[in-house]
């Protein structure tokens, strides 16, 4: 199993991506590593466990947020025993959804999660692979609550700390594993 900081030294920064001045944090990287993959698994599981304890085995549902969020979300639920719910932007799910609006630089943007997916009561962890200035996860946090869920923490690989994302978080802990000043 690699240590954090060697998981670390594998996200790559692009410097003017997707716009210029803008430095975007690459996670593909750890993809090109099977051990990378399931080590970063096994890290982001000790958090939860250390995070929630003896409340890690009544997690209902994980949700994963578009797109990064899909490729920790099913992995995490079956280590959890937990079911995989995906929060997409707006327009992509099938069926009936639950729509949360949240402002980005220019504009603003929904997410939507289909109804019925998070039953009244379930927890829920939601995770992405980085939160920046957290619009993302805290609109995804309403459609749990609008699902009349429980956030039981918010998780991701890496934290934008200078953005202060975690400050628009309500309703559960916020953890992340690799962090960038
Ligand atoms: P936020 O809403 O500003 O917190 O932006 C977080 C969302 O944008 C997440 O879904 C991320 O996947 C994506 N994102 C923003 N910046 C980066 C980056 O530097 N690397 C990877 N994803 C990013």
């Amino acid at each position: 199993v690699y240590d954090l900081a060697h998981i670390q030294s594998l996200v790559r920064a692009i410097p003017d991506f997707p716009h210029k001045g803008i430095v975007f944090q690459d996670i593909f990287p750890i993809f090109q590593d099977p051990v990378a993959i399931e080590s970063l698994t096994l890290h982001l599981l000790t958090r939860i466990k250390e995070t929630l304890g003896e409340e890690t085995n009544k997690v209902d549902v994980v949700v994963g947020l578009d797109a990064r969020g899909f490729l920790f979300g099913p992995a995490l639920a079956i280590h959890l025993g937990a079911a995989f719910v995906p929060v997409r932007k707006q327009g992509k799910l099938p069926g009936a959804c639950t729509t949360a609006s949240y402002s980005k630089e220019y504009g603003t943007d929904v997410l939507e999660v289909q109804e019925g997916a998070i039953r009244p009561g379930q927890r829920v962890i939601i995770i992405d692979d980085l939160i920046a200035t957290g619009g993302t996860a805290a609109a995804a946090g309403e459609l749990v609550r609008k699902s009349k869920g429980t956030i039981a923490m918010y998780l991701f690989v890496i934290e934008l700390l200078f953005l202060k994302g975690r400050d628009k978080l309500e309703g559960g802990s916020v953890e992340s594993l690799l962090h960038y000043e």
